[in-house]
């Protein structure tokens, strides 16, 4: 079953800017895959699809087997717990510790305080943050902010996570780090789409590729096509 489809999807901005043309992919639930593509080529737009922050102009974005389309108003808040979303800069809040920043979407879902108590611990520590939690993200260095930034994307054990240039901040050993730690994702049941530019580090993940350029859906690499460094 497929967890998201794009179904000759179309993005263009007000100003007449099209950043996504006619792409059309599926995601099979429990996969793992990178989108990758010079600066520009439209992969934050494509991601934004995803979570909401942006509406496709053409075509459709299927979720689950539902259309974003009819996803609207108190529906978004609802989607968007089912889609994790790692950013680049990570966004935490840096006046509350690495335990609040994880624990925010589980407050806002209104879960107990005990279960969100052991959800967060239990998180954090596959995370190997397990004795950061009283820290401020300030206190901690760029690899471990990223990895709070994960640990508060699949807290809540969404069926899809979505990174936008998750590794941009850091050096090539954190990287693959990182990148490791969302492959471990796929077999806890989230599926993983990750955007980068660093086409290095995406070939030795030996994982499909999907390559825009200018907003076209230009290449679908399988894992096993993907040539030896
Ligand atoms: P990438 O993530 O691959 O760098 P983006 O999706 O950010 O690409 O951008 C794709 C294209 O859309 C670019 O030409 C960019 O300038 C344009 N674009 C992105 N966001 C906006 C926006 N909010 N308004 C107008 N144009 C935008
Ligand atoms: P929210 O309740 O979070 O505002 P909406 O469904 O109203 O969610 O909108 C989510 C995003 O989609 C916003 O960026 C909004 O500008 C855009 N959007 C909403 N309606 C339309 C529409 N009819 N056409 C294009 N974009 C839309």
């Amino acid at each position: 079953m497929a967890v998201l489809r794009f179904d000759n999807v179309s993005k263009q901005y007000a100003g007449g800017r099209v950043a996504l043309s006619e792409v059309s992919f599926d995601v099979a639930a429990g996969e793992m895959l990178f989108l990758t593509g010079h600066s520009g080529a439209g992969k934050s737009t494509l991601l934004k699809l995803v979570h909401l922050a942006e509406r496709p102009s053409r075509g459709a974005v299927v979720f689950n087997e539902r259309n974003l389309l009819k996803v609207r108003g108190r529906r978004v808040a609802l989607h968007r717990r089912e889609v994790g979303v790692v950013f680049q800069d990570h966004r935490l809040l840096t006046d509350r510790s690495v335990f609040d920043n994880v624990a925010l979407p589980l407050i806002l879902r209104g879960l107990r305080r005990g279960e969100i108590g052991k959800r967060v611990r239990s998180v954090l520590d596959r995370l190997g943050l397990g004795d950061r939690e009283r820290s401020l993200p300030t206190q901690l260095s760029a690899g471990e902010q990223q990895r709070v930034g994960i640990a508060r994307a699949v807290v809540g054990e969404p069926r899809l996570l979505v990174a936008d240039e998750p590794t941009g901040n850091l050096d090539p050993t954190l990287s693959a780090e990182i990148m490791a730690l969302f492959a471990s994702l796929p077999e806890r049941g989230t599926s993983v789409l990750v955007a980068s530019h660093d086409l290095g580090l995406v070939k030795r993940m030996k994982k499909r590729v999907l390559v825009l350029d200018h907003g076209q859906l230009v290449d679908d690499i399988a894992p096993e096509d993907l040539a030896d460094e």
